[in-house]
């Protein structure tokens, strides 16, 4: 069984699946939770709340990895920010699938262009392909934090991860990936979602 949750970012897709990672621990399932391993944003700021996962979390940053670190005998696999990973990654998580396992993944639908995610560098296969495999689908959404010249904040329901680079929308060009560089990201509705080409 496979359950995808995604949505943009600042959705609560991370809160949903330690929700779920508790749901299973308590019903005395073996979970194994895997993180990408080159995303520590949340290690300063976030620590505090996230602590009862990361402690259980193995850090990984191809499927390779996963294989190698991950619980063979695990009956539950997360896997948080799924997007970042090699496209091998599919047809892992459909084995194991097929195996009889749980599997609950939450990642990015969509890049800061409004594409389907990319796994990897030059793969054609995309979060898409995932999503379409999926068993169960929660969509989450955010709130679009757009200030007009007034300061006021738009509101309504954000689909769309905007990408800012010294307060600008950053351009299409740019790779999909950038990890750490000098940068910032917003949620934002279909509207305010700004792409320069
Ligand atoms: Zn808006």
């Amino acid at each position: 069984m496979l359950t995808v949750i995604t949505g943009p970012m600042f959705s609560g897709k991370s809160i949903e699946l330690i929700r779920r990672i508790n749901r299973e621990r308590v019903a005395g399932k073996r979970v194994c939770v895997i993180k990408f391993g080159e995303d520590d944003r949340y290690s300063k700021e976030h620590l505090a709340s996230y602590d009862g996962y990361r402690s259980g979390a193995i850090s990984a940053t191809t499927t390779p990895d996963i294989i190698e670190r991950g619980d063979p005998l695990a009956e539950v696999i997360v896997i948080d920010e799924v997007q970042f990973f090699d496209d091998a990654i599919i047809d892992w998580i459909m084995e194991q699938v097929a195996g009889g396992r749980k599997i609950i993944c939450a990642g990015l639908n969509l890049d800061f262009r409004g594409e389907p995610f990319p796994f990897g560098y030059g793969s054609v296969r995309t979060m898409a392909d995932l999503i379409v495999r999926a068993d169960n689908i929660l969509k989450l959404s955010s709130i679009c934090t757009f200030r007009d010249t007034k300061g006021v904040i738009c509101g309504v329901e954000a689909t769309r991860t905007q990408r800012l680079k010294n307060n600008e929308p950053a351009n299409w060009n740019e790779p999909t990936k950038q990890i750490g560089a000098q940068e910032s990201y917003e949620a934002r509705c279909v509207e305010h979602h700004f792409v320069p080409r």
